[in-house]
């Protein structure tokens, strides 16, 4: 039925014509349909541009009744033009007033033509539109003129969204992603940011879809899939990725992708129809997203997110961008959108105009969350359909306290959230003016109040938070961060760097506590069951003795004169602190013997997480130089409730008779032995948690650096004497929780549990 000369490269040689002539974009629309029709021998060829609303307005049309352009409105849904534009499909029927979806206008005069093929126009995966063609006989389109309005369709997208056509950019600049507003994640670290969208990978728009020599397409079209294929495997060769898991499982599924040649002859026939290779890229990924959408199950999905992925890095190494955003300038209040992100990817970016970060895929245990927590960013992870939604500079507000991120807010909700941000900016200045105010209580009672670390970017809250020293640096944090197990050398570097930042105040060093949730992916580890009470910490280090000895070399070699604390986690019986003694007095022999840099008073320190250290204090205390209590593993022990479980989380109230017990019975062993003790589990940092450390006894306490402002103000305003009073009673209360008691002395007496952070109301 159709012409010799209706192949789709004279139909987009023909349009690319029409696009470079003169008059308004209305009357080139006008002569592209006429020629459509002409050249594919329709007697109906029809443009609808999606509204705002998802409704479809008749644009542009040849062959129906002239009237009905810019009146004929399809509601969203309606009709095989409302069909097509929500599924992404293209319709090809040879009768097509008996599909269900036919909808009769009577104003168009259409109900002569029988046979219809209608396809989408999309463009960066959003359907702006519907093409259609439409014949009297009934008659049905081959595979050949689909294929080839399809990839007119594509080329009039792209001609809509150029803005030439006066309303339609509107309609279908708002289409696709404008529709979804808020996305709802996990908070991977805490904060409200506003800004503007950076994408971490930069998106590529393709702008020249038209080939002018398609040899030479079909040459870069093939080196840019050898390069696709060769990074892939390079990415997996990693040793980051070495171990199984998922990281590694998506990686893999790349790779199958990449070498899959149903997809590479999929763009390799488009790229025949007369596309350039990015075009031929974007139309077949423009199909999948279209199969996509029919899908309902969460593996095509994935399969398919992951094939889109692909696709975007393909049009990357095209475009010659396979950079990331952290190379190009960013706007001083940058929102970072990734799908994923190594940590190390994250410290690549400039801080000082970094606000946020939202992760498509990243979860709380993730290390990019670990690294964000220390630069003190909020972010945002599992923000599920991110990347789709997120537009480079849109204007944004990140809420990772409620887990939120409004994309493209109203004018009322960036006035509600300016009010939050300067109320939060206002009790921030408080707290910053409390920091050399030493942390004394209302009845003279000195508490020293330290600071939790891990990385050296966290160093720098030390100075800012006015924090007496560092509590707990988890060591483990830098080499989980670190795509290799960081030898000796860089171990002391890294000590030494942290030493140096403090300044001369103490920092209190954890061996390294792997295993549990903190795995390092270069190290062999077996599967476990009950990883939290698994092979970690000092099981681990005592058994891998050379792990161990190499970071307390690098420790003692680092302090070079100055004193060291060093404290080991999950101690579970006092044979583990003997036997880590020995292996650290052996270490000083041989600094001594080989005349090694040697540190200045060494402080050995127990940590007391385990319950059955409860059963063994006297002993541990005649050993240890000091204590610290890691509260986040003693209570999930205490209860049999593991820490990392959301159905859990409330269950069970730490400010509770067993727990404050547990806590009172170290206070008294610690004061029975003289010896220093510390808590530095997340309860140190929440205001009437620490009340409650206090009025228990203790003296020191070590939280992260966001609760320093916060329970420093607390302390000032509190009577600890009166308090200590007061809980003795409470330790023997058989109610679950004493929380009600604590909230109820800290009204009557006037402390400050910062109570106004119940913050300003947001619509
Ligand atoms: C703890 O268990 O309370 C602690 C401080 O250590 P981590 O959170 O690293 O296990
Ligand atoms: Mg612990």
């Amino acid at each position: 039925m159709s012409p010799p000369d209706a192949g789709p490269m004279i139909l987009i040689r023909r349009l690319r014509q029409i696009m470079a002539e003169r008059g308004t974009g209305q009357e080139r629309l006008d002569k592209i349909v006429r020629q459509i029709a002409n050249l594919m021998v329709a007697e109906v060829c029809s443009i609808y541009v999606r509204r705002q609303d998802g409704s479809l307005e008749l644009f542009a049309n040849e062959g129906l009744n002239p009237d009905a352009v810019h009146r004929t409105h399809m509601k969203k849904g309606e009709g095989l033009v409302g069909l097509i534009a929500d599924t992404a499909e293209a319709v090809n029927l040879s009768e097509a007033q008996t599909h269900p979806s036919f909808s009769y206008r009577p104003e168009t005069g259409e109900e002569i033509y029988h046979s219809f093929l209608g396809v989408p126009m999309i463009r960066a995966g959003n359907v702006l539109g519907v093409l259609v063609v439409q014949n009297r006989t009934p008659r049905h389109y081959s595979e050949d003129e689909e294929e080839g309005l399809q990839t007119t369709a594509m080329v009039l997208a792209e001609h809509l969204a150029s803005g030439d056509v006066a309303g339609a950019v509107l309609a279908a600049g708002a289409s696709g992603r404008g529709r979804v507003n808020l996305i709802k994640g996990e908070t991977l670290s805490d904060g409200i940011a506003m800004g503007h969208i950076v994408l971490h990978q930069p998106r590529v728009t393709v702008r020249k879809l038209l080939a002018e020599d398609p040899v030479e397409e079909g040459r870069r079209l093939a080196v840019a899939i050898e390069t696709l294929r060769a990074t892939i495997d390079a990415m997996l060769d990693r040793r980051d990725v070495s171990e199984p898991g998922e990281h590694r499982d998506v990686l893999e599924t790349y790779r199958m992708f990449a070498h899959d040649n149903g997809w590479v002859g999929r763009i390799e026939e488009a790229l025949e129809g007369g596309l350039t290779a990015e075009a031929a890229v974007e139309r077949v990924r423009n199909d999948m997203r279209a199969r996509m959408l029919k899908r309902q199950d969460t593996y095509w999905r994935e399969r398919f997110r992951d094939l889109d992925d692909l696709s975007d890095r393909l049009l990357r190494i095209l475009a010659g961008k396979t950079g990331t955003a952290a190379t190009e300038v960013l706007p001083e209040d940058a929102i970072l959108v990734a799908r994923n992100m190594g940590p190390a990817e994250l410290l690549d970016y400039d801080r000082s105009r970094l606000r946020g970060v939202v992760i498509e895929e990243g979860g709380a245990a993730s290390h990019v969350a670990i690294v964000a927590k220390a630069l003190g960013i909020p972010a945002l992870g599992q923000a599920d359909g991110v990347i789709d939604i997120a537009d480079a500079g849109d204007a944004a507000i990140l809420d990772a306290d409620t887990g939120e991120l409004h994309l493209r807010p109203s004018p009322e909700l960036i006035n509600a959230y300016s009010d939050r941000v300067r109320f939060k900016a206002k009790r921030q200045q408080r707290y910053a003016n409390l920091r050399n105010v030493p942390a004394v209580t209302r009845d003279g009672t000195r508490v020293s109040l330290n600071m939790n670390a891990g990385l050296l970017v966290d160093m720098a809250q030390l100075e800012a938070s006015g924090a007496d020293g560092i509590g707990l640096f988890r060591t483990e944090l830098e080499f989980m961060i670190s795509s290799g197990l960081p030898m000796k050398d860089r171990q002391t570097a890294m000590y030494r760097k942290i030493l140096e930042a403090a300044g001369g105040k103490p920092v209190v060093f954890r061996s390294l506590d792997i295993g549990g949730d903190k795995m390092l992916p270069y190290l062999r580890h077996d599967k476990e069951e009950n990883p939290a009470m698994g092979w970690r910490a000092v099981r681990m280090t005592l058994d891998r003795s050379g792990l161990f000895r190499a970071q307390l070399r690098a420790l003692l070699k680092a302090a070079e004169g100055r004193d060291l604390h060093l404290m080991l986690p999950m101690i579970s019986e006092t044979s583990e602190y003997d036997q880590g003694r020995t292996i650290l007095e052996d270490e000083l022999a041989l600094a001594r013997r080989f005349g090694w840099p040697e540190a200045g008073k060494i402080h050995l320190g127990a940590m007391i997480e385990v319950p059955a250290m409860l059963m063994q204090l006297d002993a541990i205390f005649k050993r240890a130089d000091f204590a610290s209590v890691g509260s986040n593993d003693l209570i999930q022990f205490l209860y049999a409730a593991d820490r990392n479980n959301p159905r859990l989380a409330k269950r069970y109230d730490p400010l509770s008779p067993p727990v404050l017990g547990a806590l009172a019975q170290i206070v008294e062993a610690a004061e029975r032995h003289g010896r220093p003790l510390t808590l530095c589990g997340e309860l140190a940092g929440r205001p009437l948690e620490a009340m409650a450390l206090i009025g228990l006894g203790f003296r020191s306490i070590s939280m992260a650096a966001a609760g320093l402002g916060p329970v420093k103000a607390m302390v000032l305003s509190l009577d600890a004497g009166k308090l200590r009073a007061e809980m003795a009673t409470m330790l023997k209360s058989e109610n679950r929780s004493v929380r009600a008691e604590l909230l109820q002395f800290a009204k009557e007496n006037n402390v400050d549990l910062g109570q106004e952070s119940a913050t300003a109301p947001v619509p």
